[in-house]
């Protein structure tokens, strides 16, 4: 009731949220009562979450913040959300975000645009920035995200809180709107570093209904890892990351956060990735080549947006995608569809894949000398809304760091490092596939 109350207040002035699910929360929290009257009481036991609106709920709409889902109401729950019931949490509402998680701002969303917390004239990040966004103003006590090319800590970075991304298959992708299969992993954005290591036991875990979804045999509990002593681990960073385009404020928060490491007893190591300058480029690629595919479900026909005015069934699917869908959802798709077509496949798509294993062997290389990789989060701290809107380009800058992690499959968080101009700045560490545990220890003892 008290973040109820809280929603209330704050919502008019953040934005953060598609719905309140008041109702619901209560119910949920009731059971969570009954349990705990019974002693069943775990750590996320009537803990409050807010999901981003990407990942199913049964009974509950689930927009992707896109005009196309508008009034859809999922018939099954997320195997995330299934899971975090389960676990006794309370969902208290769902998050805006760009529309289909195309974004980095939040301002692709048909619905409203998120304020970030910290300065209402700016913007939370994205795509997950309702979610960031809603943690930071304590409207809930943590979210989740889905992180396809940095939205879940680019916008943890920007709204100065913790986020992760896990290795790609760690987390069950099913219930999850899919954007680009090969990429998209659902994550936590929370208060600190302990809370994540919580909500990452409660996701993490194979699922029979998601085949990329990995069988680790003994499941680790995160919350061992959380230990103050690093001594001896060794931190790589890599001078790619302080190439041009990164703010001079950014720069030095880093700086001093690598001082942080070395005081607590870790090595410092120099590392090199050197096709980095590539990753955004094939991102574009492969991201927007699978969401092509991805949304070309939504036809008119067996749900979402329907036209109303047509001549005949091709133009039946020509007018629902067109009033459907927004300005960047078409982008990507024509981006994608271009690069997929015959003749320029080659040229396009299977160079970009080639360069997706450069550089995952580029990560490969720089782990035989460090355990983690640190940097910056985002090249920039929150920019004002509506700077960057007519230029998609600058806009997709905003990921520079955090996508090469996403073609890699590795596991990625978010941890604040300070401030610069005043806003929140987030460092950037990074592991090997599924070494969630030394990514939480390393932001453990930093934090
Ligand atoms: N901002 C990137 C994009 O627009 C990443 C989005 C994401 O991770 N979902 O594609």
């Amino acid at each position: 009731k008290a973040f109820l109350h809280r929603i209330k207040t704050v919502e008019p002035y953040i934005d953060a949220l598609i719905c309140t699910t008041e109702d619901y929360a209560l119910k949920q929290a009731e059971d969570a009562d009954k349990k705990i009257a019974q002693g069943i009481i775990n750590d996320l036991t009537g803990i409050p979450v807010i999901i981003k609106d990407n990942m199913c709920t049964e009974g509950v709409k689930t927009t992707c913040a896109s005009k196309m889902l508008e009034n859809f109401v999922p018939p099954y729950n997320a195997t995330v959300v299934e899971k975090l019931a389960e676990a006794g949490s309370v969902m208290v509402g769902k998050a805006n975000m760009d529309e289909f998680a195309m974004g980095s701002s939040t301002e692709n969303s048909a619905f409203k645009i998120t304020k970030n917390p910290w300065d209402l004239e700016r913007v939370p990040g994205g795509s997950s920035g309702g979610s960031a966004a809603s943690v930071a103003a304590d409207e809930t006590a943590y979210a989740l995200g889905s992180d396809t090319g940095g939205s879940i800590r680019q916008p943890a970075s920007l709204c100065g809180v913790v986020g992760m991304k896990p290795t790609y298959g760690l987390v069950s992708r099913y219930g999850l709107v899919a954007f680009a299969s090969s990429l998209d992993q659902i994550g936590p954005l929370t208060k600190d570093v302990q809370d994540c290591a919580i909500v990452l036991n409660a996701i993490a875990g194979h699922d029979p209904k998601d085949s990329t979804s990995v069988d680790k045999r003994r499941k680790a509990d995160y919350k061992e890892f959380l230990k103050e002593d690093i001594k001896g681990m060794r931190i790589g960073y890599a001078k790619e990351f302080f190439s041009h385009g990164l703010d001079e404020g950014i720069k030095e928060a880093i700086k001093s956060s690598m001082k942080i490491f070395k005081n607590l007893g870790a090595e410092i190591v120099e590392v090199s990735l050197p096709h980095l300058e590539y990753a955004l480029a094939a991102y574009y690629i492969v991201a927007s080549a699978e969401a092509s595919s991805n949304l070309a479900r939504y036809d008119g026909i067996r749900y979402g947006h329907a036209a109303s005015n047509y001549d005949d069934l091709i133009d039946m699917y020509m007018v629902s995608r067109s009033e459907g869908f927004g300005r960047e959802v078409k982008r990507r798709i024509m981006i994608g569809t271009y690069a997929l077509s015959s003749g320029y496949y080659d040229a396009y798509y299977n160079k970009a894949l080639k360069v997706r294993t450069l550089i995952r062997k580029d990560y490969e290389k720089a782990f035989e000398k460090c355990d983690l990789i640190a940097g910056p989060t985002s090249p920039t701290v929150a920019f004002k809304i509506g700077e960057r809107v007519e230029d998609p380009l600058t806009m997709y800058l905003a990921d520079v760091y955090t996508v090469p992690v996403n073609i890699a499959g590795l596991p990625g968080m978010s941890v604040p490092c300070g401030l610069s101009k005043g806003m929140p700045v987030g460092l950037h560490l990074v592991s090997r596939p599924f070494d969630e545990g030394v990514l939480l220890n390393g932001a453990y003892a930093f934090e």
